[in-house]
């Protein structure tokens, strides 16, 4: 599908819901519709909630996020923004692994491992996860994912682990001057629909899936307000909007 031709593309068939998003075919095969809601969940869906205008909030930062990361040449599924809620992606094949990167201690690793929430680690830390609900996402190791579980190949694993934490430089750098320090976050990645060989970052990164502190406060602009019941939830997300310089005109 020629450049010129993709505004032309809009929502088809709902092809994929997931706790905080929906997927959307289009009138191309190449790409997909993605839509954000104003969902919130947690502990493997235990814990629900709809917060209004998160969804929004999400699909703007991310964008802003994405557009960052192109421009540094990390390969992505981002290609437009369409509207407050929906964005044109590429379609790729999803690979079952969450890759984390951490900066700081906090989260499952702080509970894990039994140190306090807050620590600077001296290298970013990489975790990835097993994506699957059933089993509440287990953390694995590098051989489980290539030798067991044959998900991807070593060196396809390599390549993930080189982009997340070139992605963390980058992140970390645009976060720490709008003073916040990136503790960690989740990413994604996907095989290109049209080369399986070539892999490309996909998915959201919004404060739904990084851990956001102010770095005077230490108040957190994250989704752990949610999962700690801390309230203010999208006045966080609108934080980190505003210092962003994203403008929003009205959350609908
Ligand atoms: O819970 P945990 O400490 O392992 O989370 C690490 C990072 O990954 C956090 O930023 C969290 O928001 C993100 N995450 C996510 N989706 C999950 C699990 C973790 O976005 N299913």
């Amino acid at each position: 599908m020629s450049e010129k031709n993709l505004h032309l593309l809009s929502a088809q068939n709902n092809i994929y819901e997931g706790k905080a998003k929906i997927l959307y075919s289009t009138q191309s095969p190449e790409y997909l519709i993605q839509y954000f809601k104003d969902d919130a969940t947690a502990f493997n869906a235990q814990k629900k909630a709809t917060l209004a205008g998160k969804g929004v909030l999400n699909n703007l930062i991310s964008e802003k996020i994405m557009h960052l990361l192109s421009s540094q040449n990390i390969a992505n599924h981002f290609v437009k923004r369409i509207n407050d809620r929906e964005q044109l992606i590429k379609k790729v094949s999803i690979i079952p692994l969450e890759v984390i990167i951490r900066n700081f201690v906090a989260g499952s690793m702080a509970k894990r491992l039994g140190i306090a929430e807050g620590q600077l680690l001296a290298n970013p830390v990489f975790e990835i996860c097993y994506k699957n609900d059933a089993l509440q996402d287990p953390l694995i190791n590098d051989d489980h994912a290539v030798e067991v579980l044959k998900i991807i190949t070593k060196n396809q694993l390599e390549h993930i682990k080189i982009q997340a934490l070139k992605i963390n430089q980058i992140l970390k750098k645009m976060f720490d001057e709008i003073d916040i320090n990136l503790i960690d976050f989740k990413i994604e990645f996907g095989f290109a629909d049209d080369n399986l060989q070539e892999i490309i970052l996909a998915d959201e990164i919004s404060p739904d899936s990084c851990r956001l502190w102010d770095k005077k406060t230490l108040d957190k602009l994250d989704k752990d307000r949610f999962r700690r019941d801390l309230g203010g939830l999208v006045e966080a997300y609108q934080e980190v909007a505003n210092r962003l310089k994203i403008s929003i005109n009205k959350i609908n």
